[in-house]
Parts: C-alpha cells; sequence; structure tokens
C-alpha cells in the first residue's frame, strides 16, 4: 500500500505527510496525555519515522520532552499549539495525533490502554451523553 496520507495543524502553518500504511492506531488514557491533550485521551497513530515528510513549516513545530519520563514527549505548532507528529526518544518510532490528519488513516483504533488512570467521567456516560450535529439548540 502506497498512500499518501496528508495532515496539518489548526492554523496552516505547519504542513506533512505520511507514506502509508500505518503499523498501530491506540488510544492512551493515561494521566499524562489527559494533562498534554486537556481531554479523556490522546488518539495517535504510529509508523516509521522516513514515514513522514514535512511540506511546510517544520521551523514551527516544536518539541517537548517531560523532564524524567522515558517516553512523554510531544511537538506542536509554536503558532497555534496543534499536536503534530513526533519521533520517539530512541528513534524507533514516528508518532502521529490522529487528529492531525486530514485523510483517513485506513485503520481504526485497536487498543485503549492505561484505563486504570481514566478520568473518573470517562466512563460509560461519554456515549450514553446525546450527541449533536452541531451545537444543541
Ligand atoms: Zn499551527
Ligand atoms: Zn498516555
Amino acid at each position: 500500500m502506497t498512500d499518501i496520507i496528508h495532515g496539518h495543524c489548526l492554523c496552516g502553518a505547519v504542513t506533512f505527510e505520511i507514506q502509508g500504511p500505518f503499523k498501530r492506531f491506540i488510544l492512551c488514557h493515561c494521566s499524562r496525555c489527559q494533562r498534554a491533550s486537556g481531554s479523556a485521551h490522546v488518539s495517535n497513530l504510529f509508523c516509521k519515522p522516513d514515514q513522514l515528510k514535512w511540506l511546510g513549516g517544520e521551523d514551527q513545530v516544536r518539541r517537548f520532552d517531560l523532564t524524567g519520563a522515558d517516553r512523554f514527549g510531544k511537538s506542536f505548532c509554536t503558532n497555534c499549539g496543534s499536536p503534530l507528529p513526533h519521533v520517539g526518544k530512541d528513534g524507533s518510532y514516528l508518532l502521529v495525533p490522529a487528529g492531525s490528519l486530514d485523510d483517513d488513516p485506513g485503520l481504526r483504533p485497536q487498543a485503549h490502554i492505561f484505563c486504570a488512570n481514566r478520568a473518573v467521567w470517562d466512563d460509560d456516560s461519554l456515549e450514553r451523553a446525546p450527541h449533536f450535529d452541531q451545537y444543541p439548540e
């Protein structure tokens, strides 16, 4: 499979493409991911570092690695703060935030991890709450 999957940050300063396919699609509910995302979990795709090509704005990408953490890091646009792809500290993988993509990644979530650390409100109530296609009336 040789699909090209495009992505960009919210303000559009940073654009990139991924040479598919992705290998894994993981939803992480750990406390670090909750804090870094401001939400219940992050949705991360994984592939090899050489599958990424920055198309524009690479100089606007900043990386943050959490002091004392083996793995935790994130990259983001310095203008809008959107999460962007980054290479793992050991250089063995590329993490791509699923929400940064324009196209279907071709994979669907394969696992929820660190479920023991879920936010107290991250339970069945997420699905049970009424769904609206836009702002509710
Ligand atoms: Zn941006
Ligand atoms: Zn996590």
